[in-house]
């Protein structure tokens, strides 16, 4: 059997009870445009959540619809329970962190932070005192004085946090929130975001194209296609078990063998794929396979020295082409047209259901 039946651990199961999100049958059409076709989704509360998909795919939308900015065009959106689709979005216990979030230039950090508690008209001590709790959840304790002029990128991006914390909302909503930042503070922010995360237990709801960024942040993942979810699961099962060609590809890359050739390697028709870091690479062209692995031969075809990692495409004699990601302190330096052998674990090959 395929290795499919086999289980994998279920790291973050959603939490019973009410979801704290549950959409059912969303639908939202701009025009002509379907940008939402037909959502069903629980998100448990306390979970980081995240909606991964390329640019298009319908998460701002969906985000916008469980905020409120958005009436979807069919189907109901429920928070704890309670059914807030008809809802303005200051009647929901929800915040949003948005890419672009703009700060008040002319007020401080603090007065920032305080600004959403003084429309609600809490007392100043109060106020202040709440402010100064949220900066120091963001880590930015003794930063309340400065002004955002002061402040860099990512101490502006935490002062937006701290806002949209100060509220103490159930759900708090983000939508490609680090996407404003270069890539060494990014991967920090990621780490903080997680941290944070575990810290207030709020449920959070990531929006992001990155696939690492969803793979390393979250404790389930919702993949996006064209307005639709094409799957739902921890990050290792949407990688390790992606339920659609569509998943093995945005999230990794897809290494997808078909037809003559998978047959040929994996001894059944269908779609099959293995990710590039569970190949192995020899010269032992002769050797068959050990028990519970699968051999392939096949000729170098480009290889790309990365640092940590060398990359290697390998054109297989049964036909198709895998990419191989082999660790620096193993790599036998093989070169284009060089003849090399494949190996791998039977159970990390996977059949990919073809679209129907
Ligand atoms: P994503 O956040 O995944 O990039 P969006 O939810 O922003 O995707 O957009 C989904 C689709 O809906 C896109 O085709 C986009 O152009 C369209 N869309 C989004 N908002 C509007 C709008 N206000 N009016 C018309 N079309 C829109
Ligand atoms: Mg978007």
């Amino acid at each position: 059997m395929p290795n499919q039946a086999t289980p994998l651990p279920t790291e973050a199961p959603p939490a019973t009870g009410e979801p704290a999100i549950r959409l059912r049958g969303l639908r939202k059409e701009f025009g002509p445009v379907r940008a939402v076709d037909g959502v069903d989704l629980d998100i448990g509360a306390g979970e980081f959540f995240a909606m991964l998909g390329p640019s298009g795919s319908g998460k701002t939308t969906v985000l916008r619809t469980i905020a409120g900015f958005e009436l979807p065009t069919a189907g109901t959106v429920e928070l704890a329970g309670a059914d807030v689709t008809h809802l303005p979005p200051f009647r929901r216990d929800v915040n949003t962190v948005f890419q672009d979030y703009a700060l008040f230039p002319h007020m401080t950090a603090g007065q920032n932070v305080e600004y959403g508690l003084r429309v609600k008209r809490v007392p100043k001590a109060r106020r202040r005192e709440r402010a100064l709790e949220a900066l120091d959840t963001v880590r930015l304790a003794g930063y309340a004085g400065r002004s955002p002029a002061q402040l860099s990128g990512g101490q502006r991006q935490r002062v937006a946090l701290a806002r949209a914390l100060v509220n103490r909302p159930k759900v708090l909503l983000l939508d490609e929130p680090l996407g404003a930042l270069d890539l060494k503070l990014r991967l920090d922010m990621q780490t903080e975001l997680k941290q944070i995360q575990r810290d207030v237990g709020i449920t959070f709801v990531f929006v992001t194209h990155d696939q690492d960024e969803a793979l390393t942040m979250s404790d389930r993942i919702a993949v996006f296609n064209a307005g639709r979810i094409e799957q739902v699961g921890t990050p290792r099962e949407v990688y390790e078990r992606p339920r659609s060609a569509f998943v093995a590809g945005f999230v990794g890359t897809s290494n997808l063998l078909s037809g003559r050739a998978a047959e040929a390697v994996l001894g059944r028709p269908g779609v099959f794929s293995i990710r590039p870091e569970k190949i192995r690479l020899d010269g032992d062209l002769g050797r068959e396979a050990p028990d519970g692995e699968i051999a392939a031969t096949g000729t170098v075809a480009n290889s790309v020295y990365a640092g940590a990692t060398v990359r290697y495409e390998v054109a297989l004699d049964a036909g198709g082409q895998l990419a191989v990601l082999v660790p620096n302190h193993t790599d036998q330096g093989f070169r284009a047209a060089g003849r090399v052998r494949l190996t791998w674990r039977k159970e990390h090959g996977f059949r990919v259901p073809e679209a129907t």
